[in-house]
């Protein structure tokens, strides 16, 4: 006999994605709520509660709690109410939930919407709850026809959507009578995917199958609707779980029979395995009792039970989960949801086939011979281990981000998910937290809760902390003289502050050049690359002095290699003072001509004598290497000049 499970059986991307969320911010706050249960699966929503979920018969009894909205969607009033009373809100509606609810509210007031669909069912109720006007359910082609006749007969006009679950030949028959009868009525294909995909499938398998095996909760419509379909083409048994299979399924089969196993939207994959374990035994029972006998006896001897920790040897690595080798009859199975916290790795990023790992027994089924591992577990316990001594040690610890939550990020750091709130990421109010995604941060440790299985963590401490030594180091080596190459942050009236590593350092407007300066926004500008030389500093009140000048173009060495005390230089006025006037003898070097130096006459207003910019002739009267002060006279040319004349009369 042949065993074979449809391809599209099992979670679909609504529900998974559903079930991701709860168990996160149950993972994040301990204790969450759903409006109803997330999923029709005892299975899965008995392993919901055991993470801290729980299930809300309404929005007041999640009063003060988070509260997560689950695939099927909710009405608006609810919606509204529940963001009123609880603390924070979840939407889990699935996208194509979403966007019928948008066609719905999006009709006008006099319009009248259709959903074909099941009006006890919270997805339709959700639908009426976002229509602006008449909604109605229904599920008969003469329900709909009623409802349309009275549209037509009030002039009005109708859309038409449909429950993502419902059967696809009853909408396409619909539909077509629809458009042959009424002008009037817009239809929308609301049908999912992931459902039609999975009737598709699993038509296609009961056609060819002898018996089939439909898998999923007691209340789930779309297994229902798989179940119906399939009957329709060969025997069909619907069973939540391999519990109810018994050697009678075999019954009417025959050797060259083929067994098909599909599986609702609801249904976890662990449970179709062990659907297709518990079929497969049943078959080998059946073909060989006393094989059975003896595989039942192994099975005894080295019985495996919840919470041991066991070494597992990797015999394959598969898309969703890695099979192991336990050294008894079991076949182990760790999910990549057991293999490791990191959501962004696959499972080869975590195992290799031949790698002997350690992990941690959460299911066994003799019976079946199957075994379900936790690997990140035995990881996630040794990781607090090191992350506590680590806040011991106040040492820092490195981990890669995993992904952006609410109100912060997630880190996992030896295996451990470390939870780093936004005002601790470093990133800015304006930023975003997901840039921070697949980065390796460093961070310290700032709380353990180790009953909760929590630690919260902070890169703004670790990034102080590596700033602080990184400051202490350079007041430990600074020196007069040393060189920097800087980037200017800011510029003020006075100077610029330059970035110099661990702190900023001024260059006054006297220091950015050896020519004169108007302003400092003359000689750079905000983010320019400079290098610059530390004049003096003050640890004390953490000051650095700068300057920007490279001692190799000092204008006083060329000036003092080339001029002497005597010498009559061409030089121009550059300013005027009430005690004399500065001209520019090279640049970079300015002479004084007191105001007593400017002409053999007496000078009571330098203005009336000399202007900014005018070149005149001087002698060098003075040098003053010290103070690099030049002093010139006009004067004394003058009388130079006179004392020839009078000498050559
Ligand atoms: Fe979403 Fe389709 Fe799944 Fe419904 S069946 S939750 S519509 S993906």
């Amino acid at each position: 006999m042949l065993i074979e499970t449809a391809d599209k059986a099992g979670f679909c991307f609504g529900v998974e994605r559903a079930i991701k969320l709860t168990e996160q911010t149950a993972d994040e706050y301990g204790e969450v709520y759903t409006l109803g249960p997330l999923i029709h699966n005892k299975i899965v929503t008995d392993s919901l509660e055991k993470r801290g979920v729980r299930i809300a018969d309404s929005v007041e009894q999640a009063a003060g709690k988070p509260l997560i909205i689950r695939s099927h969607g909710v009405g608006r009033n609810t919606e509204n109410r529940a963001a009123e009373v609880c603390s924070e809100l979840l939407d889990a509606t699935c996208p194509f939930v979403k966007r019928i609810h948008k066609i719905v509210s999006e009709q006008p007031e006099n319009s009248t919407v259709i959903i074909l669909g099941n009006g006890d069912h919270p997805e339709v109720q959700g639908i009426i709850g976002h229509a602006g006007c008449k909604a109605y359910a229904c599920m008969e082609f003469d329900e709909v026809r009623r409802v349309l006749d009275e549209c037509r007969a009030s002039g009005g006009n109708a859309v038409l959507v449909v429950q993502t679950t419902f059967d696809r030949s009853r909408f396409l028959e619909y539909s077509e009578k629809i458009r042959e009868e009424y002008c009037c009525v817009k239809i929308y294909d609301t049908i999912c995917n992931a459902t039609s995909e999975r009737q598709k499938n699993a038509e296609e398998l009961a056609m060819r199958a002898d018996l089939m095996l439909v898998v999923g909760g007691r209340h789930s419509s779309n297994t229902g609707k798989l179940a119906e379909i399939c009957s329709r083409y060969c025997r069909t048994v619907f069973i939540e779980s391999a519990s109810e299979l018994s050697p009678q399924i075999l019954e009417g089969l025959h050797s060259d029979s083929i067994i098909g196993i599909t599986a609702g939207a609801s249904t976890p994959a662990y449970t179709i395995k062990e659907v297709h374990f518990k079929m497969s035994e049943i078959i080998t029972n059946n073909e060989n009792e006393e094989s059975f006998a003896a595989l039942f006896e192994q099975s005894e001897s080295k019985r495996l039970y919840n919470g041991a920790k066991v070494k597992a040897t990797v015999v394959s690595v598969k898309p969703n989960e890695a099979v192991v080798e336990l050294g008894t009859k079991h076949t182990g199975y760790i999910p990549l949801e057991e293999l490791t916290n990191d959501p962004n790795a696959s499972v080869s990023d975590v195992v290799s086939v031949g790698d002997v790992i350690d992990a941690i027994v959460t299911k066994v089924d003799d019976s079946q011979g199957v075994v379900f591992l936790s690997k990140k577990r035995v990881d996630s316990a040794l990781g607090m281990e090191k992350i506590a001594a680590s806040k011991e040690a106040n040492e820092t610890l490195e981990g890669v981000v995993t992904q952006a939550v609410k109100g912060g990020v997630i880190v996992v750091t030896n295996g451990t998910r470390v939870f780093i709130p936004a005002s601790q990421t470093g990133v800015p109010r304006s930023g975003k937290l997901e840039d921070l995604v697949k980065k390796t941060v460093q961070f310290k440790v700032i709380e353990i809760n180790e009953q909760r299985n929590r630690v919260v963590g902070s890169i703004r401490q670790a990034t102080r902390e590596v700033r602080d030594a990184e400051r202490a180091k350079f007041w430990e080596s600074i020196e007069v003289g040393q060189k920097f190459e800087g980037e200017v942050r800011s510029i003020e009236d006075y100077g610029v502050f330059v970035d110099i590593g661990p702190v900023d350092g001024l260059v006054r407007t006297s220091e950015l050049t050896w020519n004169r300066v108007g302003h400092p926004k003359d000689i750079v500008k905000e983010g320019d690359k400079i290098t610059v030389i530390v004049k003096s500093f003050d640890p004390e009140k953490k000051r650095v002095s700068l300057s920007a000048k490279d001692p190799d173009e000092n204008p006083w060495t060329k000036f003092v290699e080339e001029y002497q005390i005597g010498d009559v230089v061409k030089a121009t006025i550059v300013s005027i003072t009430e005690f004399g006037a500065f001209a520019q003898i090279i640049p970079g070097v300015d002479g004084l001509i007191h105001i007593s130096q400017i002409s053999t006459e007496r000078v009571t207003n330098i203005a009336n004598v000399l202007t900014v910019g005018q070149e005149v002739e001087a002698k060098i009267i003075d040098i003053d290497t010290e103070k690099n002060r030049v002093s010139l006279s006009i004067k004394a040319l003058m009388e130079e000049t006179a004392e020839s004349a009078e000498t050559e009369e």
